[in-house]
């Protein structure tokens, strides 16, 4: 006798400020259709998502679910009148937009919606280098900073989502007089450690800073003291750390001595001393988490 099971056709949207990646999928191995173009105006970014998901349901038939993992801010109050919008982002153009309005106009499926590092986070825990915690955070370190994660379980939401990217840090004007990028808070971790950060500093783009640049230990004590107090607030079970700057592969090694010179060995917990190198990690998903993320934010909306 044969068994067959029949897995839902999903929806992920990696929504992010330069670019979106679209795909269609059943599951972790079986891609139907994926798409990827530059995050230009809202109208033209959103009807190029619908056209996606129209000509993928016209191959592949009906959508059990959509997952949007997007940039932020973003307002994931159910009961909020702008639910599902992007609120007072930076990003030129996209102030309040009513995200899933736009796709509610043509799919009635559910829609799932979070930050693009809880959904991340989610990919990491089903299928990366999370599975098995219930507790734990994703960072990203790119154009900008953000972090997210789950918290027993449940994905971290509150008041609005966590901005970690905004986390205020030391920063010694004698040795980095460079004041920091942020529009809200200069010297945040953000304003100092994010790659237009680091461009800013030193006048050059992060990718060409060879690994012996001054650079590169400035940037592991930023974004240690950063983990210093996620690991004293949330105690999380592991950190995954990804975005463009963490293709510095260096910066891992430098990071996880930081943070264990910073701890002073106050936390008493193998994972913070002999199994540092497993507790502070890429991603299992590479660059491949915040797309397959919002294929588990899909996933958890039918669930
Ligand atoms: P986004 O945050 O826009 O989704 P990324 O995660 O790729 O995109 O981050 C882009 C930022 O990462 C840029 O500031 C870029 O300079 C920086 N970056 C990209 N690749 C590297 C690299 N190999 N080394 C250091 N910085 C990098
Ligand atoms: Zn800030």
């Amino acid at each position: 006798m044969t068994i067959t099971i029949s897995s839902p056709l999903l929806a992920g949207i990696e929504a992010g400020g330069t670019k979106f990646v679209c795909i269609v999928r059943t599951g972790p191995d079986d891609i139907r259709a994926e798409t990827r173009f530059p995050t230009t105006t809202p109208t033209e970014t959103l009807a190029r998502t619908v056209a996606f998901l129209h000509e993928a349901q016209a191959q592949h038939g009906a959508l059990a679910a959509i997952g949007v993992a997007s940039f932020g801010p973003i307002d994931l109050n159910p009961s909020s009148p702008t639910y599902g919008f992007i609120t007072n982002t930076p990003k030129s153009g996209w102030s309040q937009t009513d995200f899933v309005g736009a796709l509610r106009k043509h799919f009635s499926q559910p829609i799932a919606f979070d930050t693009d590092v809880n959904g991340a986070a989610l990919g990491e825990g089903r299928w990366g280098a999370a599975q098995g915690l219930d507790t734990f955070i994703y960072l990203t370190i790119g154009t900008g900073i953000g972090g997210g994660g789950l918290m027993r379980g449940r994905l971290m939401h509150g008041l609005v989502h966590p901005e970690m990217g905004h986390t205020l840090l030391r920063r010694n004007p004698e040795r980095d007089p460079f004041s920091g990028t942020c529009p809200f808070h200069e010297d945040c971790l953000e304003g100092l450690a994010a790659g237009p950060a680091i461009a800013a500093r030193w006048g050059a783009p992060a990718e060409t800073l060879p690994p012996d640049h001054p650079a590169w230990n400035l940037e592991a004590d930023y974004l240690a003291q950063a983990l210093h107090a996620f690991i004293c607030t949330l105690s999380p079970q592991r950190i995954i750390m990804g975005g463009g700057v963490m293709n510095q592969q260096h910066l891992f090694p430098r990071i996880r001595k930081r943070v264990q010179r910073l701890l002073n060995g106050y936390i008493q917990h193998e994972a913070l001393r002999s199994e540092i190198d497993s507790y502070i990690v890429p991603p299992g998903l590479g660059s491949r988490a915040g797309v397959l993320g919002a294929l588990a934010l899909a996933a958890r909306a039918l669930a």
